[in-house]
């Protein structure tokens, strides 16, 4: 028995599932998590002293790697001052007015968190602007573990037998509409069915949580048209895509304005950040101006805060361009390994610089073409590859994060890795 085995059993006793978050468990996968003890730009290294390329990169926050320069030593500034008044401070100003000043549709923000928290807020705000109660979200897309959300969610549910949640009431269940990515025609019946009743469209612009699901422009062109006909709000929920498909998201590159939207993990670089953003006239809706209720012990506070400035003031278009650069030369050698070691079938979809290993060759729009169980399957892809020092994130259904610390070196030594 090694070292994370003996804590992972330990930490069953003290812990429900040994874990904090369910997809940490490695559930389905036959292995049990690796406790890590360390993290140093693409690297990660366990209680034992392996090393591992790490492509989980805490489910998406690290775009520029573990512990930065910059942001290691922003945080420990930060650090020598005090890390929470519950007062006002000017470091959460700084924050706001950057991303504000950059990302045109948006001219107001609320630190909170977690993406949780963001998504949360954005649907009490939605129902609070709209006085109406019912929200559309897709079949698979995430949006937090909130009950009006935790309706057909993502990968953390997909690999197991429950589509949902225990616990949920059925009266919130009923206010959250299912529709299949895609489908507009779906979305509009939905408004046809619920007359005046929906205050807002919840969507991941780019779906990340349940493999990688890349929609066309049309169809989102399509949410904002429908929800300017019947009077509700369109809410991109970019806790994955904001600042990583470029610094406005997907909002700037697809060009789609949405009326609120959710961010979460880069924006605190590492730390417990989360945001809702939009114009002042619907962000004015909240607390302390307006009626709807909001608040929070630890929001904004400054270690957090310049965390999430430290690696924001990294982010420009040349980031974007060595991102990218990364992921493909990254898809590439996984591509060519996986075709000649028994893994033909699999097939890499990646979008700026996030990738999935999909167990098809098909092309994959929604979830219904996504096979069942690929937990079983993903398996043997997994646990070769950890066993090579290469750390995906532990479920068939999860992307693979890319920094810009899997450069040219880190590429070198994964092809290393890969066909030793
Ligand atoms: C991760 C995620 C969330 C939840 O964020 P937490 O910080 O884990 O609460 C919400 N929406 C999307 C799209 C996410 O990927």
């Amino acid at each position: 028995m090694n070292r994370s085995d003996e804590l992972f059993i330990e930490s069953k006793k003290y812990v429900p599932g040994g874990v904090h978050s369910p997809v940490r468990s490695f559930k389905g996968l036959h292995t049990t998590p690796r406790f890590i003890s360390r993290a140093s730009g693409a690297y990660i290294w366990d209680e034992e002293g392996k090393d591992y390329i790490d492509f989980c990169m805490s489910f998406g926050p690290l775009i520029l790697g573990h512990r930065h320069p910059q942001v290691e030593s922003a945080i420990k500034n930060a650090l020598g001052r005090g890390w929470t008044y519950g007062a006002c401070e000017a470091y959460s100003l700084k924050l706001a007015k950057f991303i504000v000043d950059k990302i045109p549709f948006i001219e107001q923000i609320r630190f909170v968190n977690s993406g949780t928290e963001a998504v949360m807020t954005a649907v009490r705000l939605t129902r609070g602007i709209t006085g109406k109660e019912k929200i559309i979200k897709f079949n698979g897309c995430y949006h937090g573990h909130l009950d009006s959300m935790l309706i057909k969610a993502g990968s953390g549910l997909a690999g197991t037998a429950e589509a949902s949640s225990e616990g949920v009431p059925a009266q919130t269940a009923a206010n959250t509409l299912i529709c299949e990515l895609g489908n507009l025609k779906e979305v509009r019946a939905c408004f046809e069915q619920h007359p005046g009743e929906i205050a807002g469209i919840f969507l991941e612009p780019l779906p990340a949580n349940n493999g990688l699901l890349p929609q066309d422009q049309e169809f989102l062109q399509g949410l904002r048209d429908l929800c300017d006909e019947y009077q509700a709000l369109l809410i991109f929920d970019e806790v994955i895509s904001g600042f990583r498909m470029s610094f406005g998201g997907m909002a700037e590159r697809t060009g789609i304005s949405p009326d609120l939207v959710t961010y979460g993990k880069i924006i605190g670089g590492g730390m417990p950040v989360g945001a809702v953003a939009g114009p002042t006239q619907w962000m004015e809706y909240l607390a302390p101006v307006g009626p709807v209720y909001q608040a929070g012990t630890l929001s904004a506070n400054p270690l957090a805060m310049e965390a999430g400035l430290a690696t924001m003031e990294q982010l420009n278009p040349n980031t974007y361009d060595e991102l990218e650069k990364n992921t493909q030369a990254i898809s590439a050698i996984f591509t060519e390994w996986m075709q000649a070691h028994g893994f033909e079938d699999y097939q890499i979809i990646s979008q700026g610089s996030l990738f999935w290993a999909a167990p098809t060759k098909e092309k994959i729009k929604d979830l219904t073409q996504i096979p069942l169980n690929l937990n079983e399957r993903f398996y043997a892809l997994f646990e070769t590859l950890l066993n090579k020092g290469i750390y995906l994130a532990p479920n068939a259904y999860e992307v693979g994060f890319v920094s810009t610390a899997h450069n040219a070196p880190v590429q070198e030594e994964l092809r290393r890795r890969l066909w030793n």
